[in-house]
């Protein structure tokens, strides 16, 4: 017999985490057809409700409910990172708890699977019911990044993603501290069917995420995935010395036919304000860059686990 590892990260979810479970178990006709033996692996990212009780309330009646509770909050990422690397099963799914990623698409996916696919990920197609601002950077930001980046990053692409083991691994690989898994699934590889589907509001609870979360989030996978700002300081330099050439013969020519009256320093003033901007705004990036360096070499470990079940 086969095994499915149903991942779920959770943070504070105590409403959704029965409603989920009642809503994936759904597919019990799915798995034994199929012969799958499954295992839903509860990440509790350091909750402050009972979200951990609601989940050893579950585990009771059915011991295929596994937990792993988190000392403190580390964020999705890592909560998706540890959920892989516990996980048993030949296949992994990735889910949310507020079943905006719906577990009735599961068996569609495991079918793209059979056929061969290493990975079968969803997007959705509209961003129905999100704030008109939130749309709108998340589309200038996947915009930019295709243009900045050479891994591939898929518009409106969920979390929501099933793999196979090998896939798992290469992922599990991948131990940077500084996760941003949408970059790392391009960055692997494999072969990956897309399945798009109409955007789903959360059942019940609130989303994690404002806009600042998710403007950090998004310079996190800019600075992961590529370098590309770096060398805005080295194009910035080479244009200011080109201009700065010409305005030397400019002066040296007006000098030499108009004479010296001293005047121009407003001028000046300007020039150095705009100059000094430009370059504190290039140290601002290599900054960035060079944070996200010391965190990696620090080592330290994406998670501490605090009870696991
Ligand atoms: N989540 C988590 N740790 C966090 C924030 C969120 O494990 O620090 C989980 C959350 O419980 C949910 C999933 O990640 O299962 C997606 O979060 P949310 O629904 O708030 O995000 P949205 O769907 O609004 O992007
Ligand atoms: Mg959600």
């Amino acid at each position: 017999m086969r095994m499915l590892s149903v991942i779920v990260p959770c943070y504070n979810e105590e409403e959704s985490v029965a409603d989920f479970y009642q809503e994936l178990m759904k597919n019990e006709t799915f798995f034994k057809e199929k012969e799958l033996e499954v295992e839903v692996l509860f990440i509790d990212d350091g909750s402050r409700d009972n979200t951990v009780a609601e989940v050893k309330k579950l585990r009771e009646a059915d011991p295929r409910v596994r937990l792993v509770s988190f000392s403190r909050n580390f964020g999705k990422e890592a909560g998706m990172y540890a959920g892989l690397e516990k996980s048993r099963g030949d296949y992994a799914v990735l889910m949310d708890v507020d079943l905006q990623d719906p577990p009735s698409l599961l068996p569609e996916m495991y079918s793209y699977i059979e056929q061969g696919y290493d990975s079968v990920a969803t997007r959705r197609v509209n961003r129905k019911g999100e704030p008109p601002i939130r749309s709108l950077f998340a589309r200038m930001f996947y915009r930019l990044m295709k243009r900045i980046s050479r891994t591939e990053i898929m518009d409106g692409a969920r979390d929501y993603r099933l793999m196979t083991r090998q896939m798992v691994n290469a992922i599990l690989q991948m131990q940077e501290y500084n996760r941003f898994t949408k970059g790392i699934y391009g960055w692997v590889g494999f072969e990956t069917k897309w399945i798009a589907y109409e955007n789903v509001e959360r059942a019940k609870g609130e989303t994690k995420w404002n806009f600042w979360k998710l403007l950090i989030y998004s310079l996190e996978g800019i600075t992961a995935f590529s370098t590309v700002p770096l060398s805005i300081a080295s194009v910035m330099g080479v244009l200011f010395c080109v201009l700065a050439f010409a305005l030397i013969i400019f002066i040296v020519v007006r000098t030499s036919i108009f004479g010296d009256p001293v005047s121009g320093w407003p001028s000046l003033v300007c020039i150095i304000s705009l100059i000094s901007g430009v370059q504190l705004f290039c140290m601002g990036i290599i900054g960035q860059y060079l944070a996200k360096t010391y965190l990696e070499v620090k080592r330290r470990p994406i998670y501490i686990v605090k009870e696991e079940l």
